[in-house]
């Protein structure tokens, strides 16, 4: 996780640095630092809590200068405190390192370094790597760029670093190998930093790092190597971001904002692949692959937090419309567990960021064992995506709010277009039924439209329910994600404690939890497990729990036994997550807030979880 960010030019590099840390806050945000080269000296100055701490801290100090880089920390090795903060500097003070990732093998290489006499001010890794580095660069008395790639050919872990030498004011040294770095190419000047969003103010050609890679920027020239020391050429792209898409755009909160956006980022995901009236769905990112797919065995799909969600609605739809078995595995697990990968599987990878590191982990290990995978990411240019075979994008636009929301509705999107698509081509979808849900799936973002006219009297519900201290959510079916999905929001951001379950398995343990001051959240739209879930409600309702329902408009039988009734348009069943989901993203926003949570940066948690 973290934040990193860097310039080198004829600007001055403090602002812009400041102003990009901002922009990737919601990758780390437990202390913050910068450097510069002011005057000859490298000067770093850092401290514990937001960027905005660390602007206050640094107020009336000497700054200028046309190099600098600056980090937003989410802390690995050592806890929160200004020592720990980035960047860290050598003995000398001559070097400094921002770091993005763990060296894994920082221990060894510490009692090494210690031995020849290096004393250390943090208990991170990433200290460890700059004074590794000093130590090879006076003893090799070589470049500050040789020294830091014989340092990366020793090094385990992962990384995305930029480091910087008091002695040559006129170079920037970045490296990556796991963790995203993104190079910005401006004129006559550069940028670097973990994703473009700092970056597009000032350009839109870019330069995405690949692992093992080293670029070197010096008197306004680019150019990379790799740790074996080959040169390779800069492949240069252009963004295809706009800068209004990064900011608040009037909304208190990016959540609220990006759960508003849901109707036009769903419709985004749709532009051009789908066209319901001539039964025409492509993705053009899923072609070569595609009779893999169609003919897969199994599918195995690999993601972790709200993206593992939407893999489990992927299941549902996967094994109704294909007939193809479908696991899904947190990533995590999946890596470690020795699992049976026959050549051929098919891998459907979900990461908003497409930088999560156990995904990627995942992929590379299903890759090594001949299956095919598929990338469903949102981040255009990510390491998932990269190291796919195929894939679709979920054009959600940029995420900046930690709790997941657009993101998930874009990747239900996406998957149901991929299961559609696939089982009309394996023909074992009827073609009107093929039609009727394409027809479905072209309405939703006027359903979800709907759903968030729902806001004030949700909000009305959470005030009610803003202390509680505990809360269940159930549901069955394809709805039995999305109370997986609502209760991780509310955990997430408002630090109540939730629970998901299916609602059959309350009886299986949750319904001891269940008093008269448990509120439990049902999603109980209208499908073919309808009367089941009634008989759920009932059963709450006897042991006198608080029932939220959310329902199918119209229904005239859950309001007569639930406390409170929220009603969402009706849609197929299969589809129902994209807009049953809605209130739960609206209740567990408004809960927060209320209890006067961070709702955009929750307590330790990152955006992008680059750290296995
Ligand atoms: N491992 C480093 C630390 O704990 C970097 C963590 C990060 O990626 O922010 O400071």
């Amino acid at each position: 996780m973290c934040g990193i960010v860097g310039y080198i030019g004829h600007r001055d590099a403090y602002p812009v640095v400041v102003k990009g840390l901002k922009r990737l806050e919601y990758r780390g945000y437990d202390s913050a630092g910068v450097a510069v080269i002011n005057e000859d000296k490298l000067k770093t100055y850092k401290k514990q809590g937001k960027v905005a701490d660390l602007e206050e801290y640094v107020q009336g100090k000497q700054l200028e200068s046309n190099i600098g880089m600056g980090h937003t920390r989410w802390a690995t090795h050592g806890p929160p405190s200004d020592e720990n903060a980035h960047p860290h500097a050598s003995s000398n003070h001559k070097l400094a390192i921002i770091h993005n990732g763990i060296i894994e093998n920082y221990d060894a290489i510490k009692k090494e370094l210690t031995k020849k006499g290096h004393t250390f001010t943090s208990q991170t890794d990433t200290e460890v790597l700059i004074h590794f580095i000093e130590d090879i660069k006076l003893h090799e008395n070589c470049s500050l760029e040789e020294a830091v790639r014989l340092a990366l050919t020793q090094v385990v872990g992962a990384y995305a670093i930029v480091v910087m030498n008091e002695d040559e004011p006129n170079t920037l040294v970045a490296a990556r190998k796991g963790s995203p770095l993104v190079i910005g190419v401006g004129k006559g000047e550069f940028f670097l930093a973990s994703d473009a969003t700092p970056i597009v103010e000032y350009t839109n050609e870019v330069v995405y790092l690949n692992d093992f890679e080293i670029a070197v920027i010096k008197d306004d020239k680019l150019s990379i190597r790799n740790t074996q020391d080959v040169p390779t050429n800069p492949y240069i792209q252009t963004l295809d971001m706009e800068l209004e898409a990064i900011e608040k755009g009037g909304f208190e909160h990016f959540m609220l904002k990006e759960i508003c956006e849901q109707p036009r980022s769903i419709a985004d995901c749709m532009r051009g692949r789908l066209n319901a009236a001539d039964g025409y769905l492509r993705l053009g990112g899923i072609r070569e692959y595609a009779k893999k797919l169609e003919n897969a065995d199994r599918i195995i799909i690999i993601a972790c937090g709200t993206s593992w969600h939407a893999g489990l609605v992927a299941e549902y739809m996967f094994e109704e419309f294909c007939r193809i078995p479908v696991e899904v595995e947190y990533a995590s697990e999946f890596r470690y567990r020795n699992p049976v990968i026959n050549e051929g599987d098919v891998v459907i990878a979900i990461s908003q960021s497409g930088e999560t590191a156990d995904t990627l982990a995942a992929i590379e290990l299903a890759k090594s064992k001949g299956a095919i995978i598929f990338g469903v990411c949102n981040v255009v240019g990510s390491s998932i995506s990269r190291a796919s075979h195929e894939g679709a994008y979920t054009h959600a636009g940029p995420e900046i709010g930690v709790a997941s929301t657009k993101a998930f509705t874009a990747q239900l999107t996406v998957l149901s277009m991929m299961a559609l698509r696939t089982a009309h081509n394996r023909g074992t979808i009827s073609l009107s039924k093929y039609k009727e849900l394409l027809v479905e799936l072209e309405n939703i973002p006027s359903k979800v439209e709907k759903a968030l006219q729902l806001n004030d009297e949700i909000k009305v519900i959470s005030e009610i329910f803003k202390d509680a201290r505990n809360f269940l959510y159930l549901g069955r079916g394809f709805n039995f994600p999305v109370a997986l999905e609502g209760a991780l929001k509310l955990k997430e951001i408002s630090y109540i404690h939730a629970e998901g379950y299916p609602a059959a398995e309350m009886k299986h343990g949750p319904i001891a939890l269940i008093d008269e001051e448990m509120p439990v959240v049902v999603i109980a739209t209208r499908d073919k497990s309808y009367e089941k879930i009634v008989s759920n409600i009932q059963e709450v309702r006897a042991r006198k729990g608080r029932v939220i329902a959310v329902v199918t408009e119209g229904d005239d039988v859950i309001p007569e036994m639930a406390e409170f009734v929220i009603e969402v348009p009706a849609v197929n069943e299969v589809l129902m997550p994209l807009v049953s989901v809605v209130p739960l993203q609206l209740l567990s926003y408004h809960i927060a807030v209320m209890r006067g949570c961070n709702v955009d940066q929750p307590r330790n948690l990152a955006k992008s979880v680059t750290v296995e």
